[in-house]
């Protein structure tokens, strides 16, 4: 049986031939999408066992315009287990990208189909299939799970790399293998012969003790000791165009493509094609383009050893040390020249943590002496103190980076070398070319503090990071310009990560703790479920608050129950003084929608992860907006998500403004965001001004509205910026270009009821679409008509709650009664809220799951 590798079938159940015209093959020529074609060779076929459960998947049905029947034969049966899915739903958004009603990629709560059930007397039960309940798609959005029906493909355990392949994961991080740990050595003497000009008659072998084997002797006659290699070098390989796709290195770590003799290739890249003649004007994290056929060589190896290649005579080392170009393999200047590298403030002139690049005039990587010369972005392999820039799908040069506390040792090739050098928004970043001599000893670069915010009592911050070490953090935080950096302790299945670092007290860089003050890091959690979603708490004090994941994969571990909630998680970070978070809003979209109304949530996160250059998703907006449009003032912030080096801390940015003439603590900082003043940004910085009252701001109009003055400011030193827009209920109201660098001005706003009003900004790099780079958090305004509601929205948000419940009711692995009864008490006093609003708003709706439940044994 074909089905998840291995599977038993539980003789409990007994599949339903279907008898129908319907087969894959059929499908395939149907009206269905391209992918859900493409992908039909992977779709259950045959006698199959999923879950256990038998199908005979031999016939299919497949619904689109036209009806079907299938034979139950006169047989009764406590369950039928459909196994069935869905083509994809596209959601059409407005040219803006922005969705209303927003119900999410998986459409959630649409009626996709309707199963009637007829029994032997002729009655009928109608079972109505729902997208997000009873159904899904045939491909799973991250965060669009389904609440009543589970992946035809079952979780199973992963063996750890140690368990799997030689070498392990930990030793594979040295990237060597010193190869003399085999199960059987033999050892290699090389004599240097005192008389080199005479002849050898004979070799005698005597022993004196115990079993000697020798397996061979060989005549040398290099100049200097065979065994003996020279340090790494580089060189440049150009291939002919049909090895192109050769330019990898095989398991055992030799490349493919080209051998040494008396030596080893340590390493082959392809060579990044950086444009150096416009370095100083290129921009911060800019791309490298990738050579197709230039490969940067390191090797380590004899004087006298030879490069071999396939189809071509070899080419002797020697001749690349000397003229530099020898056949297709070119001399990289070697970095024989050990420099102090300083970066200075212009003022203080003390030195400041930075994010740090260097390459020669080949395109290759210069790392300092005590970072990696080819940094890992792979998740949980590495948590070294770099980033590995490496842009969106599609583009294969990265750009590699460093973090340097302001002064490091570099080794540097004489010529010219490349320095980039960058600090956070506030700073305009540096790119210089700097001239190495045979006399140089130190490489300075001064940067300098453009733009203002900071001293305005804006502090930086970012939400959301994992893994790296609080020293680490502190480090990046720093060299980034972010002065909060929250580190999340989590749970991965079985894997712990950061807990032994989680005190609930030590903020990390304070001056309580040793620190400047200026920079901070903090442990807090992010705990998740993978259904119901995530939800980030920050600064709690006290015991960590566990379980961090429940429900099992793939968050939590396997057979773990669902015995808390998100709105339960954070009521207990509150009652211990943090602020709570939905991290990477708004996936995955389930439970935070009944936190939000009941007011337990005092950010919603805007996400980049290592993208520096989609901006702020409409999609992520377009959910806030739902909430905003109802009258739950939520803040936005924005965090990073960073679980490897391919993430910057701080790509996308909180700005909070503390109070004024307070000074910078912790505290103040989450004192700001439970204000709600703050903006989120990939670089440009705003100001935004209702009447005079900040973001956050509750505005009391009188009955029939009015007109409100609004003042912004925004600048940038990153990011061109390309427009300034007013966004009121969620609605571009007015739109304006702008100058890259530096604009402010003011509009009117005329309002006839109460609504919100953000502020939004658009840029744009020079090689890149526009994108949104920053958003404020809103200003609300109350007129005579009350709070604000919108029944649309309020009808998706009351969907979304019943989703969770459907969930706790149906396959969430159930947790013991009292847990139950009390998760879904919960669930129904926001759900309960919420409805009465737009009852007394007088929007009637049809009812649906959560009022149905009410009869039911909840077991
Ligand atoms: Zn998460
Ligand atoms: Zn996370």
């Amino acid at each position: 049986m074909a089905g998840t590798p291995g599977a038993a079938a539980s003789p409990l159940f007994e599949p339903v031939r279907i008898r129908s015209a319907h087969t894959l093959k059929w499908l395939a020529r149907s009206d269905v999408s391209e992918e859900f074609r493409a992908r039909l060779p992977q779709a259950p076929r045959g006698a199959c066992v999923f879950r256990g459960i038998p199908f005979d998947a031999g016939r299919i049905l497949a619904l689109n315009d036209k009806p079907g029947r299938v034979s139950l034969g006169g047989r009764k049966a406590r369950w039928l287990v459909f196994l069935h899915t869905s083509d994809a739903r596209p959601l059409d958004g407005n040219p803006e990208g922005f969705i209303s009603p927003m119900r999410g990629e998986g459409r959630l709560g649409e009626l996709a189909c309707t199963y009637r059930v007829r029994f032997g007397d002729g009655s009928e039960t109608a079972v109505p299939i729902r997208r997000r309940f009873q159904i899904g798609s045939f491909t799973k959005r991250w965060g669009e799970n389904s609440f009543e029906a589970v992946a035809h493909l079952a979780p199973h355990p992963v063996r750890p790399p140690h368990e799997q392949l030689r070498p392990s994961w930990g030793s594979s991080q040295t990237r060597v293998d010193p190869g003399d740990t085999g199960d059987f050595l033999a050892w290699m003497y090389a004599w240097e012969n005192p008389r080199p000009d005479a002849a050898m008659d004979s070799l005698f072998c005597e022993p004196s003790s115990g079993t000697v084997v020798l397996f061979g002797v060989t005549a040398g006659a290099v100049d200097s000791h065979p065994l003996r290699w020279e340090p790494r070098r580089k060189a440049l390989l150009t291939l002919p165009t049909d090895q192109e796709s050769s330019f990898r290195l095989d398991e055992a770590g030799l490349l493919e493509a080209v051998k040494l003799d008396l030596g080893q290739v340590i390493s082959a890249i392809p060579q990044p094609l950086y444009p150096d003649a416009e370095w100083e004007t290129g921009f911060n994290n800019q791309l490298p383009e990738t050579s197709k056929n230039k490969v940067l060589l390191d090797y380590t190896s004899h004087p006298q050893a030879l490069f071999h290649f396939p189809s071509r005579a070899p080419l002797p080392v020697a001749r690349l040390s000397g003229e530099g170009v020898a056949g297709k393999l070119r001399v990289v200047p070697p970095s024989t020249r050990r420099v102090a590298l300083r970066v200075v403030e212009k003022d203080s002139r003390a030195p400041v943590p930075v994010k740090l690049h260097v390459h020669g005039t080949a395109g290759e990587y210069l790392a300092p002496v005590d970072r990696h010369r080819i940094p890992n972005p792979a998740w949980f392999e590495d948590y070294s103190v770099d980033f590995v820039h490496r842009g969106d799908a599609g583009h294969k040069g990265e750009h590699w980076c460093t973090y340097i506390s302001g002064e490091t040792t570099i080794d540097v090739p004489p010529g010219t070398v490349f320095v980039e050098v960058a600090r956070g928004f506030e700073i305009r970043p540096v790119r210089k070319r700097v001239t190495v001599e045979a006399s140089t000893e130190r490489i300075e670069i001064e940067l300098e503090r453009v733009l203002p915010w900071r001293q305005k009592g804006w502090i930086t911050a970012d939400t959301h990071v994992h893994f790296l070490s609080p020293a680490s953090a502190l480090l990046e935080g720093s060299a980034e310009g972010v002065n909060v950096v929250n580190l999340l302790a989590s749970q991965w299945g079985e894997l712990m990560t950061n807990v032994g670092d989680f005190d609930g007290k030590t903020t990390w860089g304070s001056r309580e703790a040793g620190g400047d003050g200026e920079h901070l890091v903090r442990v807090g959690t992010e705990n998740r479920q993978h259904v119901l979603g995530h939800i980030s708490l920050l600064g709690y004090g006290g015991g960590i608050i566990a379980p961090m994941t429940t429900g099992g994969p793939d968050e939590s571990a396997l057979g773990d129950r669902v015995e808390i909630l998100l709105s339960e998680w954070a009521e207990a970070c509150r009652g211990k003084g943090g602020i709570v978070v939905v991290p990477h809003f708004p996936q995955p979209r389930a439970e935070h929608a009944a936190a939000i109304v009941a007011g337990k949530i005092d950010g919603i996160e805007m996400t980049s992860w290592g993208d520096l250059y989609s901006g702020i998703s409409p999609y992520s907006l377009s959910d806030w907006y739902r909430y905003l449009n109802c009258g739950h003032l939520v803040a936005a912030v924005g965090g990073t998500d960073k679980m490897s080096a391919d993430t910057a801390i701080g790509t996308v940015r909180t700005y909070a403004r503390i109070r004024q003439g307070l000074p910078f603590t912790y505290d103040e900082w989450k004192m700001a965001v439970r204000r709600c003043e703050t903006f989120v940004t990939y670089g440009p910085l705003m100001e935004f001004f209702v009447d005079g009252k900040p973001m956050g701001s509750r505005i009391q109009a009188g009955p029939t509205g009015g007109t409100f003055d609004v003042s912004w400011t925004a600048a940038s030193v990153t990011i061109p910026m390309s427009r300034v827009e007013l966004i009121v209920n969620g609605e571009i109201r007015q739109s304006i270009a702008v100058d890259e660098w530096d604009a402010q001005g003011n509009f009117q706003l005329k309002l006839d009821r109460s609504s919100w009003a953000a502020l939004l900004v658009r840029g744009k790099y020079p090689d890149r679409p526009e994108i949104v780079a920053a958003h404020s958090s809103p200003v609300m305004i109350e007129a005579g008509d009350g709070p604000l509601f919108a029944a649309a929205d309020a009808l998706t948000i009351l969907e979304q709650i019943e989703g969770a419940l459907a969930y706790l009711d149906t396959v969430g692995t159930r947790a013991e009664t009292a847990a139950y009864k009390r998760m879904r008490l919960v669930l129904e006093s926001a759900h309960r809220g919420l409805h009465n609003r737009m009852h007394q708003a007088g929007h009637y709706h049809e009812h649906t799951t959560a009022q149905d439940h009410e009869g039911h044994d909840h077991g």
